[in-house]
């Protein structure tokens, strides 16, 4: 496809409002249902055959496939329908081109690495891939910006890919290893007292505090212990904190949230039975009554090998359309650690800055979507036939 017409592609996708739900109470505006029924239109008109999922949710997962159901190997390509929300921004949904850059809420995130994946398909890429032995699968998912439920989902419903790409912009890094994120409450608890007599309550605002101190040096071991070679080390970040009623009152209750970006190889339920401990010690030395660990949101981690195909193929087309092949790791979460549990080889790549994404001027540069699409699709001529995919497992 040619530059301009990606351009286009993209300007109608921004057309399209697909904002998370939770990030809008504007109906008029929210949900991803819109945005499918017009990549429905648009892969069935490249020849794909197209299927939902939980359709009649109005947040649906649209899927097309192209090639035979039987064939040796699937190639997937992957991005997110919702965008965050539009509080602050003058016309979100009006794309407009200045100065190079295309301007909109999703240009960047996710729907100008999402019309990079759509224009590399060309039907000349999609045939070579078929004689390849791959089917090819472009699957637009649901509720990326909120937890990855529609990424989830898809790998619930059966979904699974030999080599997967996750359209995000990465600034045209080959993105091939990204930290999990385990998002956890701690609420812990103490007794009431009148704050002129603070001797007879239990406060467990104090008491979280101290329960933070150990939980970070609990850390800091974890740290002092872990490093991957591409990620380097796992972070922790306390994100929230709320307890106590009023200034003269001894709180009985205190919550914190906490974030805990985990390297691939470290379990979530291990960081949570230190917490655990934790706390138990805390409730036996008497500075707790009690409290309780809860998961809001656990996300795998995920690495690709340098080594595998895909990576190595990601590289050469980068070469091939006149880049430097630069490798990745990343401290964010995306779709690939959900769907690297039903993909041995995944990467996130795409056109433009992440430093864009979520921000009330977001644009990409087209410079950067031009190139996307070339990359991708010399992907598509540089992957190796799907029978050395087999060979590879
Ligand atoms: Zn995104």
């Amino acid at each position: 496809m040619a530059a301009a017409d990606t351009v286009e592609l993209l300007k109608q996708l921004i057309g399209i409002p697909s904002v998370s739900p939770e990030h809008t109470p504007d109906a008029r505006i929210a949900g991803e249902e819109r945005l499918a029924c017009f990549l429905a239109g648009y892969l069935e008109e490249q020849g794909f055959a197209v299927s939902w999922q939980d359709r009649d949710t109005g947040r649906p997962n649209l899927l097309g496939s192209f090639g035979p159901d039987n064939a040796p190997a699937t190639l997937l390509f992957e991005a997110h329908m919702d965008t965050v929300g539009v509080t602050g921004m003058a016309e979100p949904f009006r794309a407009r081109v200045e100065n190079g850059r295309v301007h909109g809420r999703g240009a960047c995130d996710c729907k100008g690495p999402m019309a990079a994946g759509l224009a590399a398909l060309t039907p000349e890429a999609l045939d070579g891939l078929v004689r390849k032995g791959y089917r090819v699968v472009f699957a637009a998912v649901m509720g990326e910006e909120t937890g990855n439920a529609g990424a989830i989902r898809l790998v619930e419903q059966g979904l699974r890919a030999d080599r997967a790409v996750i359209l995000e912009p990465t600034e045209l890094e080959i993105v091939h290893a990204h930290k999990g994120a385990l998002w956890f409450d701690v609420e812990v608890k103490g007794r009431a007292a009148h704050g002129s007599n603070p001797e007879r309550g239990v406060n467990a605002i104090v008491g979280m505090a101290r329960l933070l101190e150990r939980i970070q040096k609990r850390h800091e071991l974890d740290r002092a212990r872990l490093t991957h070679e591409r990620l380097g080390q796992p972070t922790l970040s306390v994100g929230q904190i709320r307890g106590g009623t009023a200034v003269n009152i001894v709180p009985d209750q205190c919550c914190a949230r906490l974030d805990r970006r985990t390297l691939p190889g470290e379990k979530g339920a291990d960081i949570l039975a230190g917490v655990r401990a934790e706390l138990s010690d805390l409730v036996h030395e008497g500075v707790l009554l009690g409290g309780e660990v809860k998961v809001i949101k656990e996300g795998p981690p995920f690495h690709t090998d340098e080594d595998s195909e895909l990576v190595r193929a990601l590289g050469r087309a980068c070469e091939k359309a006149g880049l430097p092949a630069r490798l990745a790791g990343s401290g964010w979460f995306s779709d690939a650690g959900p769907l690297s549990t039903a993909c041995p080889e995944v990467v996130v790549f795409g056109p433009g800055s992440i430093s864009q994404a979520h921000t009330c001027d977001e644009f990409i540069e087209v410079e950067s979507l031009r190139r996307g699409v070339a990359v991708l699709a010399a992907l598509c001529r540089e992957l190796a036939p799907a029978d050395s995919t087999r060979k590879a497992k």
